[in-house]
């Protein structure tokens, strides 16, 4: 496939370039309180006309042709500059997508130019304590009532929780049939019967936390989509963010070379510049070469994505793989390189060193990656060409 990425949105990337440069100063986030820095950027990220990229389809900022390439421009150049402007775009992203995928008319006209603009924070709630990676093992319950249904269940890790308003919750309408048996719905945080009953820190700032459904009423219009069609709107929702997620791998992996040249050329040992040492340079030139491979990977997935290629889900899986495992390579020689420094807190590359750690977990860990990666060759003839 022709690809390439220094032309994807030269325009974009400058806008969120300058963006990041006036809104986040050097050393990125770190402030005490977590959630007022979360929602102050991203109300001036919606101020500023980034978060409507969040929003795919008309009632977003971007043609549709090339709304995967913009996610990925936007998430890395965002999470160059702060792991937390990072995630309250991408988790908006998360959030609005099912909408924009599955909603009717109306439920798009009435969630998403609120959440397009930043004005509300969307949520996506999956995972539950029993069902991480293995989604067939939901057990959020959706009963039907009068005009609508009744939910009951606990999700954890769900970003965002506790300030977000719009939800889209994943439950179980028909047990018996697991994972085909899921369905969407939308859900206000201020229904009856919904509690955050948890905020978990993390290793890197991050808002996320535990949500309680305690007969939580959930009317029959906030319902997304069909009923058992609520895995294969995450799963189209996933398949386009995964790539996304490389990207802000690559976001972090390029801050990460970049500290590094400048340290190894300032610090001097042994009478020479670190800079100097072919030890030293030889690291460098692998970390440019995987920075290199990485994004490639990223927005030849998204890339594909957006022509609707049959292989980009293959890709994505392929690319958010690479890149995050990529980054954390390269995030761990940059530390290495600066020495006792690396790991003064406070320092970019020691905070590096934590935001990059998640990524190879949500949107399907490593493993989960390379099972779906498996799961493609074993369908293919290799007599085909692979
Ligand atoms: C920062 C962060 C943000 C998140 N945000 C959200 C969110 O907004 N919404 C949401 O719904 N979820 C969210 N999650 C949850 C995330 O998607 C899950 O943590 C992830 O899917 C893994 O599930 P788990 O943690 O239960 O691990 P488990 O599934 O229990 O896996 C534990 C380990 O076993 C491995 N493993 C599991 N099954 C297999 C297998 N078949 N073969 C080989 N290895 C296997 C995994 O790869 C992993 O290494 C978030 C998580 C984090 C860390």
């Amino acid at each position: 496939m022709e690809h390439s990425f220094d032309q994807e949105q030269p325009t974009l990337r400058r806008q969120v370039r300058a963006w990041v440069k006036s809104h986040l100063g050097s050393a990125g986030d770190g402030q005490l309180d977590l959630e007022s820095e979360a929602c102050r950027l991203a109300k001036q990220l919606g101020k500023d006309g980034i978060i409507a990229y969040a929003v795919p389809g008309k009632f977003g900022a971007d043609r549709e042709s090339v709304h995967a390439r913009s996610l990925c421009v936007i998430r890395e150049e965002l999470a160059w500059g702060s792991a937390l402007a990072d995630v309250m775009f991408g988790v908006q992203a998360l959030g609005a997508s099912p909408i924009a995928l599955a909603g009717s008319e109306e439920q798009q006209r009435h969630y998403l130019p609120p959440l397009a603009k930043g004005e509300r924070l969307a949520a996506f709630a999956l995972t539950e304590p029993n069902a991480g990676s293995d989604v067939s093992a939901i057990a959020t319950s959706a009963l039907r009532d009068t005009n609508g249904y009744r939910l009951n269940g606990v999700k954890h890790f769900i970003s965002n929780a506790g300030i977000a308003h719009t939800y889209v919750v994943f439950a179980s309408t028909h047990p018996e049939a697991k994972a085909k048996g899921l369905t969407a719905f939308i859900v206000e945080s201020d229904s009856a019967g919904f509690t955050v009953k948890e905020k978990t820190p993390l290793l890197s700032p991050h808002p996320i936390g535990v949500l309680a459904f305690d007969d939580c009423f959930v009317p029959q219009h906030q319902r997304l989509g069909g009923e058992g069609e609520g895995w294969k709107i995450a799963q189209r929702t996933l398949d386009t963010l995964r790539c996304t997620v490389g990207a802000a791998a690559v976001g972090f992996a390029r801050r990460a070379l970049e500290e590094a040249l400048t340290y190894s050329r300032n610090r001097r040992q042994f009478g020479r510049a670190l800079a100097e040492f072919q030890g030293i340079q030889f690291k460098l030139a692998d970390m440019a070469t995987e920075l290199e491979a990485a994004r490639l990977l990223v927005y030849q997935a998204a890339s594909m994505h957006d022509h609707h290629h049959p292989e980009a889900p293959l890709k994505t899986s392929m690319a958010k793989l690479f890149a995050t495992e990529a980054a954390q390579r390269i995030v761990d020689q940059s530390l290495q390189i600066h020495g006792g420094s690396g790991v003064v807190v406070g320092n970019v590359i020691e905070r590096l060193y934590r935001d990059v750690r998640a990524l190879r977990i949500y949107e399907g860990t490593s493993e989960i990656q390379r099972l779906i990666i498996a799961k493609h060759l074993s369908r293919k003839e290799p007599a085909d060409g692979l």
